[in-house]
Order: C-alpha cells, then sequence, then structure tokens
C-alpha cells in the first residue's frame, strides 16, 4: 500500500513543481518520501500519517520557542480580528523596530520586510547607493536568498567575476559579484588590493549555517572589518539565520565579546523575527539608513511590509526570548544535545564533529570541523544520508541535507534530548 505521504507527494508533484514550494523540502539530497505536515505542538511535527517526530528544522529556525506557543498564539489570533493588512502604518511596527533596536545595539534605524531574500536584497541595494559603488564580495557557501546577484559561485579567479549558480540569471547581472572562499584571509587580502574603490560591501554569514555550521574564524573577521573600514566598504551581516538564535544580539553580539569594538555596518534578519510568519527585516546607522526611500534615493517598498498579524508575531517571539534564563537554557539544551551526539559517535567509533552557539547546531561525518565549502563538501555524504533516514525511521526529523544547520527550541525537555541522543546512538551503531 502506498502511504498518505507518497501519495500526497504524487498529487503534489502535478501541480507545483517538483511538490514543493522550496526546493529543500523535496529530500532529493537525501533521497526518499518528504513527510507532508498536518500540524505541530511543542518540539514536535506531526506528519499526513500521524506520526510524531521530535522537530529539529523548527521552519529552518524561526520557531525558537517551539509550535504553538500560547503568548504568541494569543497576540496573534487577537491582531487577525483586528485586521490582516493595512496598507498604512501601525503603531506595532513602531514597537517591533523599537524591540529590535535594543537588542542590536549597531543599527539605528530598520526597515521590515517579508522574507530573508528581500531583506539581504534590499541592504545590498542600500549599500550601493549609500556608496555609489558597485561591486559586492560573498563568500562561498554562504545563502543570502535567491535575489539574482547573489546567486553566484566563484569564477576562475579572482581578477574574474562570479558563475551564476542557476539559469536566469544573466552573467551581466553577476558581473560585479566578488566570490572568496571562506575563512581565507589570503584572499581577502588580494580582493581589497585589487577592488576596494569599486567595493560597496562584503556580505558575509558570520556563523555560515548554509554550509551546515562554519564560523568565520575571529583573525578573519576582525581582518575583514579592518578591511572594509579602511577602505570605506560596507559590512553587511546576514543574520537571517543567526539573529536572536545564536545569542539575544546575534552573531555580532559573539563576535563582538571576541573582537573589541566589532560591530558590522548594516545587519539583515529573518526567520527568528517573525516567530514563522513572513517578517525579515534590514538595518543599520541612521546615515545609511537615511539613503532608503522616502528620504533617500534608493528605492525599497513593499505591499505586505510590516505586517500587522507577522508583527504581532514576530513582537511577541522577541518578547518571550529575552526573558531572563531564556538564552542560558536553550544554549545548555543545543550544547546537550551535540554532546550526546559526540559520545554516540564515539561509542560506535564514526567519526563526526559537532559544534553549537546557542540554539543552532552543526554536525559533520568528519573528523575535523570544515573551515570552508569545500571541506564541507568532502565530508561523508552517504554516511550523512543514512543517518538521516535512520534517524527520522526513530522519530526525529533533521535537516534532510547536509548544508544545513539544526536548531533547538525552547520546547524540546530533556527527555526529547535524551530520546534524540538515544536514536543517534542506534543510528550511529548500523553498519555504514
Ligand atoms: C534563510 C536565509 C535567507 C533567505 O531567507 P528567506 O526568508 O528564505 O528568503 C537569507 N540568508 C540566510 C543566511 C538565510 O539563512
Amino acid at each position: 500500500m502506498t502511504s498518505t505521504n507518497a501519495q500526497l507527494f504524487e498529487r503534489a508533484q502535478r501541480v507545483i513543481p517538483g511538490g514543493v514550494n522550496s526546493p529543500v523540502r523535496a529530500f532529493r539530497a537525501v533521497g526518499g518520501t518528504p513527510r507532508f505536515i498536518a500540524r505541530a505542538q511543542g518540539p514536535y511535527i506531526f506528519d499526513a500519517e500521524g506520526t510524531r517526530y521530535i522537530d529539529y528544522i523548527g521552519s529552518w529556525g524561526p520557531m525558537i520557542l517551539g509550535h504553538g506557543h500560547p503568548a504568541v498564539l494569543e497576540a496573534v489570533q487577537k491582531a487577525a480580528l483586528d485586521g490582516f493588512s493595512f496598507g498604512a502604518p501601525t503603531e506595532r511596527e513602531i514597537e517591533l523596530a523599537e524591540e529590535i533596536l535594543k537588542l542590536v545595539p549597531s543599527m539605528d534605524q530598520v526597515r521590515l520586510v517579508s522574507s530573508g531574500t528581500e531583506a539581504a536584497m534590499s541592504a545590498l541595494r542600500l549599500a550601493r547607493g549609500a556608496t555609489g559603488r558597485n561591486k559586492i564580495v560573498k563568500f562561498e557557501g554562504c545563502y543570502h536568498g535567491h535575489a539574482d546577484a547573489l546567486l553566484v559561485k566563484a569564477g576562475s579567479g579572482l581578477a574574474t567575476f562570479g558563475n551564476p549558480t542557476s539559469a536566469g540569471v544573466p552573467e551581466d547581472v553577476v558581473k560585479h559579484t566578488v566570490v572568496l572562499e571562506y575563512n581565507h584571509l589570503g584572499q581577502l587580502e588580494e580582493a581589497f588590493a585589487l577592488h576596494a574603490a569599486d567595493m560597496a560591501c562584503v556580505m558575509i554569514e558570520p556563523i555560515c549555517g548554509n554550509m551546515n555550521f562554519v564560523r568565520a574564524s575571529v583573525p578573519f573577521m576582525s581582518r575583514l572589518r579592518e578591511l572594509c573600514t579602511q577602505h570605506g566598504v560596507l559590512l553587511v551581516f546576514d543574520e537571517v539565520m543567526t539573529g536572536f538564535r545564536v545569542a539575544l544580539g546575534g552573531a555580532q553580539s559573539v563576535y563582538a565579546k571576541l573582537i573589541p569594538g566589532f560591530a558590522p555596518d548594516v545587519s539583515v534578519f529573518g526567520k527568528v523575527i517573525g516567530g514563522g510568519m513572513p517578517l525579515a527585516a534590514f538595518g543599520g546607522r541612521r546615515a545609511v539608513m537615511e539613503q532608503l526611500a522616502p528620504l533617500g534615493p534608493v528605492y525599497q517598498a513593499g505591499t505586505l511590509s510590516g505586517n500587522p498579524v507577522a508583527t504581532a508575531c514576530g513582537l511577541a517571539t522577541l518578547r518571550e526570548i529575552q526573558k531572563p534564563g531564556f538564552f542560558e537554557a536553550l544554549t545548555a539544551s543545543t550544547r546537550q544535545l551535540v554532546e550526546g551526539f559526540d559520545a554516540a559517535a564515539r561509542e560506535a567509533g564514526v567519526p563526526m564533529v559537532t559544534d553549537s552557539e546557542g540554539g543552532m547546531f552543526g554536525f559533520f561525518f568528519a573528523s575535523q570541523l570544515p573551515q570552508q565549502y569545500t571541506q564541507v563538501l568532502a565530508t561523508d555524504k552517504a554516511r550523512f544520508n543514512h543517518f538521516f533516514h535512520a534517524m527520522l525511521d526513530r522519530g526525529v526529523y533533521l535537516a534532510p541535507a547536509l548544508y544545513e544547520a539544526g536548531f533547538v527550541s525552547a520546547a524540546h525537555r530533556p527527555d526529547d534530548l535524551a530520546a534524540t541522543i538515544e536514536a543517534a546512538r542506534q543510528s550511529l551503531k548500523l553498519a555504514l
């Protein structure tokens, strides 16, 4: 008999390309049938067959409180009764902006948009508009959403520019994008030596969650900041994933503890700030942000930007995560999980390395933590896929690709973590 998930997948493929509205959901990297989710509660998601999974994706990060948190539900229900969308300003947008700025001192102003892609794309336009320069630098393995100029992989050398990673992106559109290896100081120096005068910004995922979990090293970040300051290049932190997730103040607060006086010039947020609703933001110092329309020449707009229901959801989420002890507890849970994975791997004699910060974690089947994308690609993919399916069979839902980070929520209780670690012990021991 065909399972309900398989039937739904077949039906979906008839009307939706690949059966999904975002590619990684299709399970193509790991094989098998995607689970169609019917509902979620706390740390669990339930598929169309009623099977329960402990959820370590959390909608790819937003569900930091777990699913269906009572305070968030109440805020959303109340907001919905007052109206879905007005296309006119609301007080709640000010409240959310104030809340974000209180937590991220590198920004004086923030603009709300509806997706991380939109926020990163707008930050890029702002950086170009504010500096009057065209070139941008990004790093291989970092994902900043699917705006044309950012869908780029490294070209043949630093003197040349990147190549589109998607059909439909003209080479002309990416000819200003320079792609460098993550954590590669020599390439960074060389790129600045060649292009600094034309560079508008360097965009980086400070702790990269789109190649599983790779941190920018402190010497690398510190030199990047120096070079940007020296040459008037804006340092753009894409914190769509790390913002309000690795710490209350995001990855920039983690680096500020390690590098005296550290701050990015522009920051991009998404995921957690919407608490599961379509909401994202970008912000920076007043002088830069005032370049935006209606004050300045950089155009940016959105019919649903600052949506009243989404802002209610985000605001309620941000208020919960500021409660005393929240991040300490989330950090401890996440550490407990990865330490459990470490111990299970040692016991099974499987080479595995893990890392975590706040409520975000990564694991690799390798003997050393990768520092850049090529090293991520060199980790054991077959073993990852095997582990993914063994865990799924045991009711643990991990990201279905080795390029993705994992997320723990405040709703994950000690028994959920223990059950996950036990599933990992069994899964790692299976013949691989
Ligand atoms: C998810 C993500 C984006 C894109 O956000 P969407 O809301 O999916 O458009 C951009 N940057 C980073 C670092 C992300 O993790």
